[in-house]
């Protein structure tokens, strides 16, 4: 197959609804991450994706409309207060709410659970994409299976190139990090994954929220996760990733440390820092992380691409405190390294 690499205009639009209206994928721009997108009311079409992406047939899939009235049909519940309001203060925007599903959500799109989750993007090409194609886009990463999820088109044409008939480029990714995944199947909301709408806001729309506590350790042994997501091994480097935190300081010194080790070891270190500790590491390998964790969420998944291109076999991240945006930074890169964590 031969991926054409289109711009989002007239064109690459009419070219991307004409495939998807025929049952096939397409990669494409969302203020969060690049999605590989197919007809949602098409259970063979969906399977499609499942190919493109070597994913489990398990992990089920993110359905994205492009407007309110959309939603309705695809769930089995009238959405409660709670949920109105988040969808009022959130939607368009980079959080997906999971609902009892109607039958209109193939077993394909579920992953054969009851329940489906829904966003609505606030990215104007994904939103034109839909709106085109005339029907909901199940869409999960457009990574192959277990890859950092793609933040920029160039990403995507990496993992997908030959797989998928088209890819929009529309630039690099604000948020960076997938969306939040809120479960509203109970009496509080429930992340379930951490992103760029944070629990402490959603608690403050909806009067509560929980975080699942899985988000921040490994499952145990036969653990059945509330999302089946968290059980698969993800965005992990080729090199091993270790993360260290405590006193800036003492970070600092330890990995300096580490690192003249792996050299003296022959090895290939690769030192991902914030940007006000650079200067720590002297003439190091260092990769910025950026100042902050929301500039952190927008680079992870491409420094975790780079530290592959660049060949580098041991790697070691300073971290940001676990709160806000902070938590679903930290999500991302405690999973890149099978959270391996060393506190100093
Ligand atoms: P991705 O689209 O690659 O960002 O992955 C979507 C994530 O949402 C995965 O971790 C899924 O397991 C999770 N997810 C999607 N639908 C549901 C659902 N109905 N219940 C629980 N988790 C879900
Ligand atoms: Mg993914």
């Amino acid at each position: 197959m031969v991926t054409q690499f289109l711009k989002p205009d007239e064109q690459g639009l009419a070219l991307a609804a004409e495939l998807l209206k025929g049952g096939s994928v397409v990669g494409f721009p969302t203020e969060t991450v690049y999605g590989l997108g197919a007809n949602a009311l098409d259970g063979e079409a969906v399977k499609r994706i499942y190919e493109a992406k070597g994913r489990p047939g398990d992990n089920p899939l993110i359905v994205h409309i492009s407007d309110l009235s959309e939603l309705r049909p695809l769930i089995s519940v009238e959405p409660d207060e709670k949920a109105l309001r988040m969808m009022k203060a959130f939607w368009p925007g980079p959080l997906t709410m999971i609902f009892p599903k109607s039958d209109l959500i193939p077993n394909e799109v579920s992953a054969g659970l009851d329940t489906v989750g829904i966003r609505f993007p606030s990215h104007p090409v994904a939103q034109e994409m839909i709106r085109r194609a005339g029907v909901p886009i199940a869409a999960p990463s457009a990574n192959r299976s277990g890859r950092p999820s793609p933040t920029t088109a160039r990403h995507v044409l990496e993992d997908m190139d030959g797989r998928v008939p088209l890819i929009l480029d529309g630039g690099a990714c604000a948020v960076g990090v997938e969306s939040t995944v809120v479960d509203m199947t109970g009496e509080t909301p429930r992340v379930l994954r951490p992103g760029g709408v944070t629990a402490e806001q959603i608690a403050a729309v909806a009067g509560s929220s929980l975080v699942d506590d899985a988000v921040l350790r490994p499952l145990g042994e036969g653990e059945q996760p509330r999302s089946p997501g968290m059980k698969y091994k993800h965005y992990a480097p080729t090199g091993e990733l270790t993360i260290v935190t405590g006193d800036p300081e003492q970070v600092g010194k330890y990995i300096a440390n580490c690192y003249d080790e792996a050299v003296s070891a022959g090895r290939k270190p690769l030192i991902l820092a914030l940007d006000g500790n650079a200067a720590i590491y002297g003439d190091r390998n260092v990769r910025l992380l950026g100042k902050d964790a929301a500039e952190m969420a927008h680079s992870l998944f491409a420094l975790l691409r780079d530290a592959d291109t660049l060949g580098a076999d041991v790697l070691f991240s300073e971290a940001v405190e676990a709160t806000g945006v902070g938590l679903a930074v930290m999500n991302r890169l405690g999973r890149a390294a099978a959270f391996r964590i060393v506190e100093v």
